[in-house]
C-alpha cells in the first residue's frame, strides 16, 4: 500500500497494531512512485461561520449556538456552523410553508423546472467548489468527489427537472398533489449527493423543503443554499437547518412538516418511525446494510477483484449499500484472495486532495473507533485479519483497508454494519448455499454478482433479496434508477420515476 503524498518517511506506522499483517506484503513487481498531484484547495472559500439558511437568507440560530466542523484528514477547524434548535425549526417549516402555499405549490411544473435546469448547470458550472469542499470536510478522495459525487447530484437535478411538468403522465393518476413541506434528514458519507437526492424530487414534485445535514459534514448543503439564493429559487422553498441529531428529531417531530425522508443508520431510523407513526405524514427511509458481493467460480476473476475493491473500499466504505460481505466460491477463493490481496497493496491512502489518492480519511473519530471496536471483535471472534503493509498519516482519522477471512456467519464482522473500509470474506460451494448467506442479514439494500452466466444472474437475481442487485459491476448509481431496500435496510425508493412517488399524494 501506498503512503499518499510519497512522505513515506514523514508518518507513522499505524497499521501494524491494527491490521497484525504486515508481513504478508503481496506485490505484483515494483510500485510506481506517483508525484504528489494536489488539487488546490483555494477555489473554495470557506467562512469562519455560517448561518442557517431560512426564508432565502441566512442568520444565527435563536439561541446563538455553533458547532464546529473539521476537516478529518488533518483534524483542523474548518468554520463553525450554526446550531439550530427547536424556534428555528419553526422559523423553518414557516418558511417552507409560506412558499408552498404563496409560490412553489402553485407555479406550473414547467416553471418549476427551470428553476432546477439552473440549479444542475450551477451545480456543474462550481463543480471543481464543490468537489474541493466535499473531501475537505468529509475525507473522501478528490477523484470520487469530482468525478461521482458532484456529477451525480448535478445529474438528479437535471433528471428531475425533467419530470417537473410531466407529473401527470408519470403514472401516479391524471393530477398527482404535492405533499406540502418535507423534512430531510441526510448523513455524512455523500453529503451533496444525498442532498440531492432529498431535494431534486421533492422540488419537481412541488414540494418545499427543509434539510438537515449531518452534523460532520454541513458545508457543501451551505454552498448549495448559496446556489439556491444565485439561481434565484424564491425565498423559503429549500431551507437548510444545520445541527447535530436533536435538530434532526425536532425536524421530523414537527407538526407542520408533512413528509419526512431520512437516510441514516437504521437505529435512528427505527426512532424517527416511532415518532412519525400516526402523524399522518408519508415516511421514507433509507438505512444500513450489509451487502454480499458474489463471486462465481466462473467469474473474470481480474474483474471481480476491481468489482470487490470498488464495492468495499470506494468512499472508505462509508456506503450503505457497500459489498461489505465477500462471498466466494470456495475452488476459486484462494485465487481470487490473492488476487484481491495484490490490488490492495497498490492502492494509495493518503491526502484526500491528492489526485493520486484512491482511499481517504475516516469521516470523524467516532467513527473511527466503531471501525476499530468492530475489527477488534472480528479478531477476538477468530478471523484472520489482513491489511496491506500501509503507513498513516501522522493526523487525522485513517484505518488501513483490512480484509477478514475465516469468517462465520455468527461472527460480528458477518451481521453489523461497520461503515468503513472492512471486508469480510466467506465461501460458499452452491448457488443455494450463496443466496441462503446472502439473506442471512436482517438487512436487504444491495447485492453484487459476479457469473459469467446470463441464466445463474437472472436467478440469483430473483432470490436474493435485496432492491438493488448489481450484475458483474457494483456500486453503479443513475438518476433514473431507483434505490432502496427491504427489512432494516428500511423502505420507499429514491431515484426514477419510484422516487417522485415519495412526493406525491397520489
Ligand atoms: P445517524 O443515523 O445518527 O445520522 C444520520 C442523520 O440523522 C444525521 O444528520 C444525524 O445528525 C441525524 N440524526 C441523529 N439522530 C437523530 C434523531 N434522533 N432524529 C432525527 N435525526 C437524527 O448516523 P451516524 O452519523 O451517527 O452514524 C452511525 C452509524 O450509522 C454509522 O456507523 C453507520 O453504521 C450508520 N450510517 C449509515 C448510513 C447509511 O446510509 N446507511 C449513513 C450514515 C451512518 P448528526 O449528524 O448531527 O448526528
Amino acid at each position: 500500500m501506498q503512503a499518499g503524498k510519497g512522505k513515506r518517511g514523514a508518518v507513522r506506522d499505524q497499521a501494524a497494531p491494527d491490521s497484525r499483517s504486515a508481513d504478508v506484503a503481496v506485490h505484483s513487481g515494483t510500485p510506481w512512485e506517483y508525484a504528489p498531484a494536489p488539487e488546490s484547495r483555494d477555489i473554495a472559500t470557506i467562512r469562519p461561520e455560517y448561518g442557517l439558511f431560512i426564508g432565502g437568507e441566512f442568520g444565527p440560530a435563536a439561541d446563538g449556538q455553533l458547532l464546529e466542523t473539521v476537516n478529518p484528514a488533518t483534524e483542523e477547524t474548518l468554520s463553525q456552523v450554526a446550531a439550530a434548535g427547536a424556534a428555528d425549526v419553526d422559523r423553518a417549516v414557516a418558511a417552507a410553508r409560506d412558499a408552498y402555499e404563496r409560490v412553489w405549490g402553485p407555479m406550473p411544473g414547467a416553471e418549476r423546472a427551470k428553476y432546477l435546469y439552473r440549479i444542475a448547470r450551477i451545480l456543474q458550472e462550481r463543480a471543481r467548489e464543490f468537489a474541493v469542499l466535499e473531501s475537505l470536510d468529509n475525507g473522501k478522495p478528490i477523484r470520487e468527489s469530482r468525478d461521482v459525487d458532484i456529477p451525480l447530484a448535478a445529474a438528479h437535478f437535471f433528471y428531475y427537472a425533467g419530470w417537473a411538468d410531466k407529473l401527470e403522465h408519470a403514472g401516479f393518476g391524471r393530477a398527482p398533489r404535492p405533499l406540502g413541506v418535507a423534512g430531510q434528514v441526510i448523513p455524512w458519507n455523500f453529503p451533496l449527493l444525498m442532498a440531492a437526492w432529498k431535494l431534486a424530487p421533492a422540488l419537481a414534485a412541488g414540494n418545499t423543503c427543509v434539510l438537515k445535514p449531518a452534523e460532520t459534514t454541513p458545508l457543501t448543503a451551505l454552498l448549495l443554499a448559496q446556489v439556491c439564493q444565485q439561481a434565484d429559487l424564491p425565498p423559503g422553498v429549500v431551507n437548510v437547518l444545520t445541527g447535530a441529531g436533536e435538530t434532526g428529531a425536532a425536524l421530523v417531530a414537527h407538526a407542520g412538516v408533512n413528509k419526512v425522508a431520512f437516510t441514516g443508520s437504521t437505529e435512528v431510523g427505527k426512532e424517527i418511525a416511532r415518532a412519525v407513526a400516526g402523524t399522518g405524514k408519508k415516511l421514507t427511509l433509507e438505512l444500513g446494510g450489509k451487502a454480499a458481493n458474489v463471486v462465481f467460480d466462473d467469474a473474470p476473476i481480474d474483474q471481480a477483484v476491481e468489482g470487490i475493491v470498488n464495492g468495499i473500499f470506494f468512499n472508505q466504505g462509508h456506503v450503505c449499500c457497500a459489498g461489505s460481505r465477500l462471498l466466494v466460491q470456495e475452488s476459486v477463493a484462494d485465487a481470487v484472495i490473492g488476487r484481491l490481496k495484490d490490488r490492495l497493496g497498490s492502492l494509495r491512502l493518503g491526502d484526500p486532495l491528492d489526485k493520486n489518492t484512491d482511499i481517504g480519511a475516516i469521516n470523524s473519530r467516532q467513527q473511527l473507533d466503531k471501525i476499530r471496536e468492530l475489527s477488534a471483535a472480528g479478531e477476538a471472534e477468530g478471523a484472520e485479519r489482513w491489511s496491506p503493509p500501509c503507513t498513516l498519516p501522522a493526523h487525522g482519522f485513517w484505518f488501513a483497508p483490512t480484509v477478514f477471512t475465516g469468517v462465520s456467519q455468527s461472527h460480528r464482522i458477518a451481521t453489523e454494519e461497520i461503515f468503513g473500509p472492512v471486508l469480510s470474506v466467506l465461501t460458499f460451494r452452491t448457488p443455494q448455499e450463496a443466496v441462503t448467506k446472502a439473506n442471512n442479514t436482517p438487512y436487504g439494500l444491495s447485492a453484487g454478482v459476479w457469473t459469467d452466466k446470463g441464466s445463474r444472474i437472472l436467478w440469483m437475481a430473483q432470490h436474493l433479496r435485496a432492491g438493488v442487485v448489481w450484475a458483474n459491476t457494483y456500486n453503479k448509481f443513475d438518476p433514473a434508477s431507483p434505490f432502496g431496500g427491504y427489512g432494516e435496510s428500511g423502505f420507499g425508493r429514491e431515484g426514477g420515476r419510484h422516487g417522485l412517488a415519495a412526493y406525491l399524494d397520489a
